[in-house]
């Protein structure tokens, strides 16, 4: 095959990550820690405060995954104790419970952002207080970059007393109502894995409301040493901050980020135009406009029943033909086999859309050529 692979999303450098890495290297800053680790925070911090998302801290760690196990770590999460997760999310999101030893109590998807459904929320949570287990957390994700029903999940989180960590790995540069998507819970998480809207190659940051919270979460992310000129431990620590190599890609990418998601939403508004005269395929948009979402993967649905027995497998198959990688959606959490048995509130949401659902090549760095190809690939396999 000559044609050159079109990638469902991937990393798209900006101009100045080599200068920040430069720096790293002349005053050998070649650890984890150092000047591009504090910038990267600041960067962070300063721009997810840009809209009056009031005080918050951030600390730069070496993944996603790391922030939420600190989040939940901070949160008193312990072996026995239930959290409960959106089932349609990244195994990412539910990992961080097993490994502190708790149980997942997973919950379904609603229609209109394809994130955690208010009403099994508030079911799920009865359920489990009624069985004397009150959940520690609640983990909420925005999946695509899409907001998940804020103002409802804040609402259930505070009339049952249960914290929210909101899982915004895929959400940075999507706002609620105006505000940065990223400072929603009592603990909020960023990704900047490889394919996530910006990238540092690898890392992620844990946003806190006060800065005494986020000294505890560097703290155990470097080995929670004790004050004393020996290597002194009364707690269980983790490696978990990001190398400052690492940081100094994430300077570069903060300064491109505003372009990367208008770049995003570009393709998501090429895909609504593509689909608008095609049967039986419907791109996932925003319910209103409470919601914008930074578009990191555009979402589309397809309804056999309407598009002459073409199934999601068959567009995909089509596009995987042409060196175009499509994707179907997160496989829910209650339907992994690593999951299986643990406790699952929902009507079967998710389910069906993990069955149409297909993610579609969404990268910053996509040229016209790229689309044309695209775009010539589902004709192609569509209006046959
Ligand atoms: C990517 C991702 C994570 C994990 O982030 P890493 O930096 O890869 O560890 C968590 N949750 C969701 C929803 C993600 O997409």
């Amino acid at each position: 095959m000559n044609k050159e692979k079109i990638w469902l999303s991937s990393p798209h450098m900006g101009r100045t990550e080599l200068e920040y890495i430069n720096a790293a290297f002349d005053d050998n800053w070649i650890a984890p820690l150092g000047p591009n680790v504090n910038g990267f925070e600041e960067d962070i911090k300063s721009y997810l405060n840009s809209n009056g998302s009031g005080k918050i801290e951030v600390a730069a760690l070496s993944s996603g995954t790391a922030a939420l196990h600190l989040a939940l770590i901070l949160l008193g999460v312990q072996r026995g104790d239930e959290v409960i997760c959106q089932s349609m999310t990244f195994a990412a999101s539910a990992n961080p419970i097993m490994y502190l030893g708790a149980t997942p109590v997973f919950v379904d998807s609603e229609r209109a952002t394809l994130n955690i459904c208010p009403k099994q929320l508030e079911l799920a949570i009865q359920d489990r207080i009624s069985q004397g287990k009150k959940p520690k957390a609640i983990i909420a994700v925005h999946l695509y970059g899409t907001p998940y029903k804020v103002d409802e999940i804040a609402e259930i989180s505070a009339k049952y007393d249960i914290p929210v960590v909101e899982d915004s790995a895929e959400a940075l540069g999507s706002t609620y109502k105006g505000r940065n998507c990223g400072t929603f819970g009592k603990y909020s998480i960023l990704s900047f894995n490889g394919n996530k809207i910006i990238t540092s190659s690898g890392g992620g940051a844990l946003v806190t409301r006060s800065l005494e919270e986020k000294q505890k979460a560097v703290f155990l992310a470097t080995q929670a040493r004790d004050d004393a000129p020996h290597y002194q431990h009364s707690q269980v620590g983790y490696n978990y901050r990001l190398s400052n190599i690492s940081a100094g890609i994430g300077r570069g990418q903060m300064e491109v980020l505003i372009e990367r998601v208008a770049a995003r939403r570009e393709m998501f508004h090429f895909y609504v135009n593509l689909f608008d005269s095609i049967e039986g395929v419907e791109v996932h948009k925003e319910p209103t406009n409470d919601f914008y979402s930074n578009h990191w993967l555009t979402v589309i649905e397809v309804e056999e029943s309407k598009t002459n027995g073409i199934s999601r497998e068959d567009l995909r198959l089509s596009l995987e033909a042409e060196n175009i990688e499509s994707r179907p959606l997160w496989k829910p959490m209650h339907m992994q086999p690593v999951f299986e048995g643990y406790p699952f509130y929902g009507t079967g949401l998710a389910e069906d859309i993990f069955k149409k659902g297909l993610c579609l090549p969404s990268g910053s760095n996509l040229s016209d050529n790229d689309r044309d190809r695209i775009k010539n690939a589902i004709l192609d396999c569509l209006k046959k």
